[in-house]
């Protein structure tokens, strides 16, 4: 089974959209397993139509929770919490659980006995079935950290049930930009797609999440959406990519198509037949060049990675 993820340095670049046309080209060739590592904003299952079979708590930390009626209103814990999680209120103190961090110290450090460390539910997971294949993704409660712990749960569930059923690949996409959820959804991925767009910033974190793909030595392809918008851009683009040796694997045209795609809940390559569509699956053979056949031929060649 090999794990390809999608993604990108920033959000908004057409992430998920490529995503789903993969999953779908994938699944007429062999069998996926799908991973939503944005937990942040889940936005695959727009256009795959899951039907949840299975849902469960994401229990990603402790909170502190101080018992009105044990509480003598000494005021300790307001002093041991470095986080200022702790309110005074007109009848004693509270913990607002946004900022707690759930270290403990108040409850520690409590002369009364009036604090109990809770579990923390931040959000809640799922394992749908799509007509490409099953689809593991999750929701994260909004202003609740752990994002980190939760991908990784999340794909760990969505290799689990790939290895369980001798899946052939599993698709990831992950979250924007190149911070902790990024890393937990790239762990382990034998081939990282780079989504960028013809744009300064959109140059600037490419390079950004090359960083993080070269250091974590995951091999890399680039892909630019609306390459057409801005040519000289994606020019250069290019050249940045021949410089790293890293493989243009497509330039996607801006297209209202694929809004419309998006619009009607599919993907775009399932939505039409278009110069979008034939990019991607100029794009799919690429990546399933690198991903499957290249890694097959070096093992025949008896190399053990
Ligand atoms: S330390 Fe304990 S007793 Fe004192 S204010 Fe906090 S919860 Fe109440
Ligand atoms: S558990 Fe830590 S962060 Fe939360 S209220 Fe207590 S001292 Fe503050």
């Amino acid at each position: 089974m090999k794990q390809i993820v999608v993604l990108s340095g920033k959000g908004g670049t057409g992430k998920t959209t490529i995503a789903a046309a993969l999953a779908h080209l994938a699944s007429r060739e062999m069998s996926i397993v799908l991973a939503d590592a944005d937990v942040d904003a889940a936005n695959l299952e727009l256009v795959l139509a899951p039907e949840v079979q299975e849902s469960q708590d994401f229990v990603g930390g402790q909170v502190a929770v101080i018992n009105p009626q044990t509480c003598i209103a000494c005021g300790v814990c307001a002093e041991v919490c470095r986080f200022g999680a702790v309110v005074r209120e007109e009848n004693g103190y509270r913990v607002d659980r946004i900022p707690c961090e759930g270290c403990a110290a108040c409850f520690y450090q409590c002369p009364a006995n009036a604090i109990s460390m809770e579990n923390s539910v931040d959000g809640r997971w799922f394992q749908s079935r799509t007509r490409f294949g099953l689809l593991f993704h999750a929701h994260l409660i909004a202003a609740r950290e752990n994002s980190g712990k939760l991908v990784s749960l999340v794909k760990q569930r969505a290799r689990l049930a790939a290895l369980e059923d001798h899946s052939d690949l599993l698709i990831v996409d992950g979250p924007p930009g190149i911070g902790c959820p990024v890393i937990a959804a790239a762990t382990g991925a034998d081939l990282a797609l780079l989504i960028t767009e013809p744009t300064i910033s959109g140059a600037h974190d490419l390079a950004r999440i090359l960083a993080l793909t070269e250091h974590f030595r995951i091999q890399a392809l680039v892909c630019i959406n609306k390459a057409d918008i801005n040519p000289r851009r994606a020019k250069e683009v290019a050249h940045f990519c021949t410089e790293r040796g890293v493989p243009l694997a497509g330039c996607l045209p801006y297209d209202m198509v694929v809004t419309e795609a998006m619009v009607h809940g599919v993907p775009v390559s399932e939505y039409t037949d278009g110069p979008v569509t034939q990019e991607l699956i100029r794009i799919w053979q690429q990546v399933k060049d690198h991903v499957l056949v290249r890694s097959a031929e070096t093992l025949s060649n008896g190399y053990i990675p």
